[in-house]
Order: C-alpha cells, then structure tokens, then sequence
C-alpha cells in the first residue's frame, strides 16, 4: 500500500517532460540606407513583428533622413557603418576609406549617442590591409552567408525561395534598403519574417548573434576582425 502511495506520489510531482524546441537565430540586415521611402516600410514589418535588425548606413544618407536613423535605434535595431558615400573600396586610398568611416562614425554617434561597432564593406569587397585598419578602428567586419538578391531586382517569390532554401541557424541576411527599381525588398519582407517567426527563428541584431555563437553552432567566415 505504502509503495503504490510512493509510485502514485512520483507520478503525481514528475514534471511532464516536453521537449524543449530547439531555438534558432538569424540578423536580418539592411544596407544602403537610409531611403525616405523603404527604410519607413521596412521599420513597420520590424514592429508589427517585434523583431529587430542591423542597419548597415551610408553616411551621407543618415546625414539627410537622421530621423530614419534615429527610429531605426528606438526600435532596439542595431546601427553598423557602410562608409560615407559608398566607394568601391579596391579604387579608394586607405586614408580616404578610414576617413569614410570615421565621418560616418561620428554621424551616427551624433543621431544614436553609439558609436557603431560594425562594418560591412560596399559590396563586401574588402583586403587585408583594409582589414588592419578595421581593427585599428575597433570595427567588426560583417558579411552575409544568405544573399537575398534583392540588389539584383530579383522577383519577390525569388528572393523568399533564396531565404527558404539557404537560412539556417546563425545565418545573416542581406537585404537593402534601397535598389534601384524594381524592388521588391518590402514585398518579400513581409511574407518572409512571419515564416522564419513560425520556423522557429528568432530575428536578432548581428551582435546579438554573434553573442550567441555557442547556440548556433559558431560563426566564422561572415565576421572577421
Ligand atoms: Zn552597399
């Protein structure tokens, strides 16, 4: 009697045992702006989403909309520099690039109070010795290891298929702002996020990714520095 009581009892204090779901994580990325018309867009699929993003700036746009830029931080988004004016950098003096990037630091300090800590290359062209002068800067190099193709006019169900296809645990995802038209960023954008929400992911900034390396399995070739 005593021992069913005992067994009843265990059955009765076993916490049911569930499975946890296994958490994902991806940075959605946006370069190229800010744009007066996009980048607004792109902010209200972020909110009504409650995810955040990391927003690779050109300078001399955020100098125009500091407004966009300043909405972006509020949102909890992360801010990360994309040089002045956009120079290829292969064809631009290392003291012209260094001085791109610290304008641009100082643009962003002045809208956000933060002086961003990463840095995407236009077109993510860079060299090693770019690469020193990152890390005399104290910048984090970012890349991508999912191109979207919006860049390239793709089709909205291409570019959803291309993030279906290639997003994994981890994962960084370029999108822009702004491409020449047609684009079709904000259309992919709002079938794209719930997916990846109901796939399991959670939308993070770049360094709240690259804070999270042991949950997704390290993160290597798309940081350096
Ligand atoms: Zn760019």
């Amino acid at each position: 009697m005593r021992l069913t009581a005992l067994i009843l009892s265990l059955f009765l204090i076993a916490p049911s045992v569930k499975a946890a779901a296994v958490k994902k994580y991806a940075a959605l990325t946006f370069d190229d702006g800010p744009h007066p018309v996009y980048t607004a867009k792109i902010l209200k699929i972020l909110y009504d989403n409650n995810v955040t993003a990391t927003f690779f700036v050109v300078g001399e746009n955020a100098e125009r909309y500091p407004q966009l830029v300043k909405a972006e931080h509020d949102l909890g988004c992360e801010i990360g520099n994309h040089t002045y004016s956009h120079p290829h950098l292969a064809k631009t003096h290392i003291g012209k690039i260094e001085e791109e990037i610290m304008k641009t630091d100082g643009i962003i300090k002045d809208i956000t109070g933060m002086t961003p800590k990463l840095f995407r290359p236009p077109e993510g062209f860079c060299t090693g010795q770019i690469e020193k002068e990152l890390i005399k800067l104290e910048k984090t190099e970012v890349l991508w290891n999912v191109d979207t193709r919006d860049w390239a006019h793709t089709e909205t169900d291409k570019i959803v298929k291309n993030i279906k296809s290639n997003v994994k645990n981890g994962s960084v995802i370029l999108f822009h702002d702004y491409t020449s038209p047609p684009t079709h960023t904000v259309e992919a954008l709002e079938i794209v996020v719930p997916y990846l929400l109901d796939s399991g992911f959670e939308l993070v900034t770049v360094s709240e990714l690259m804070a999270r390396k042991a949950d997704t399995g390290g993160l290597s070739s798309f940081f350096i520095g």
